[in-house]
């Protein structure tokens, strides 16, 4: 099913449906020139019908489209944009960092998850229970094609357009090579999985240069603070509703991570606890159930704060065969 809300005259917000525990995904439409369509949803049977219905109502045809922006290379964002390319010829536009990913999803997706399951060790996670998060990211693997970009941004740029002209904005956090879209005539921005109306993304996890892994919750509350006084009437996510209250979200959500940095040191107070410890807490905490993805989102989210907390020197971390602890003075 794809239900289509016009936000102004010219702009379609278009809601996908898909069969995951996040049920939905928001591609948006550019009804100017070029014919621009951000996000592209899942390369799913139906998805795709889905996307041709809309564009049909709307009186297009996935053909015209001569532009496609991506938000961020997370599959139900970019999955259909190697078949929408083939199909019309559109230009494709994604941030520098996105290109491995786009000319070669599922290599770049296996190439980060060996390493990820390296990195295990330091969560103090055995390695069965990261073996049943491959399996859990082996149905993401099907589901984005590979094609090529026309051209990567740098964040910065003002991709012309008639009447909408497009501002980069890039904004890691949520994954590396995330942007988000302004259109500063009219006040809205197109946020990807950035800033969402009811719930908080999730901060990437990533290896870095010399085998040491990087949080991407530093980066996730530099982005949107850095974001918090555009004048921005309407926020644009690429899931829920749109947001009115820009600035008032943004406040939530920092407000949200500080509280959750809190929880974690008073967690500590008195104890040593690897990572996989203290997430398993977490979710206990918020009276989650303690299904694998759930530990695993909780992990990522503990390990941004221990980032923080550890340059902030409230926590100290000590290294015992490999394997991260974490305790407070
Ligand atoms: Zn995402």
């Amino acid at each position: 099913m794809a239900f289509i809300q016009r936000i102004i005259p010219g702009i379609c917000k278009i809601q996908l449906s898909m069969p995951f525990r996040m049920d939905h995904v928001n591609v948006y439409l550019l009804e100017g020139s070029p014919l621009t369509l951000v996000d592209t949803g899942p390369m799913m049977e139906g998805v795709e019908e889905d996307l041709t219905g809309a564009l049909r109502q709307l009186g297009h045809e996935p053909s015209h489209l001569e532009r496609i922006v991506l938000t961020h290379t997370h599959p139900d964002h970019m999955g259909l944009a190697a078949r929408l390319k083939e199909a019309s010829g559109a230009e494709l536009l994604c941030h520098r960092l996105a290109a491995p990913k786009v000319t070669d999803y599922r290599g770049a997706v296996m190439e980060e998850m060996e390493e990820l399951l390296r990195l295990s060790r330091m969560l103090g996670l055995p390695p069965d229970l990261m073996r049943l998060n491959q399996e859990m990211m082996d149905q993401w693997l099907e589901v984005a094609g590979s094609t090529r970009a026309d051209r990567l941004l740098e964040g910065g740029e003002l991709l012309a357009g008639d009447p909408f002209a497009l501002k980069v904005i890039y904004t890691p956090g949520h994954s590396l090579d995330h942007i988000v879209l302004s259109l500063p005539d009219y006040r809205l921005l197109v946020t990807g999985d950035l800033l969402l109306d009811k719930i908080t993304p999730n901060p990437d996890i990533y290896p870095g240069e010399e085998g040491e892994m990087l949080s991407g919750l530093p980066d996730f509350l530099q982005s949107i603070t850095g974001l918090m006084d555009m004048p921005v009437i309407q926020a644009l996510p690429g899931h829920g509703n749109c947001i009115s209250d820009f600035r008032g979200r943004i406040l939530d959500i920092l407000t949200h991570h500080e509280q959750r940095k809190r929880y974690i040191v008073a967690n500590l107070r008195g104890r040593e606890m690897t990572i996989l410890a203290m997430g398993l807490d977490l979710i206990q905490f918020v009276q989650a159930e303690m299904s694998p993805s759930n530990i695993f989102l909780a992990m990522r989210e503990v390990f941004g704060h221990l980032v923080i907390l550890e340059e902030e020197e409230e926590v100290i971390r000590e290294v015992r065969e490999g394997t991260w602890f974490y305790h407070v003075e």
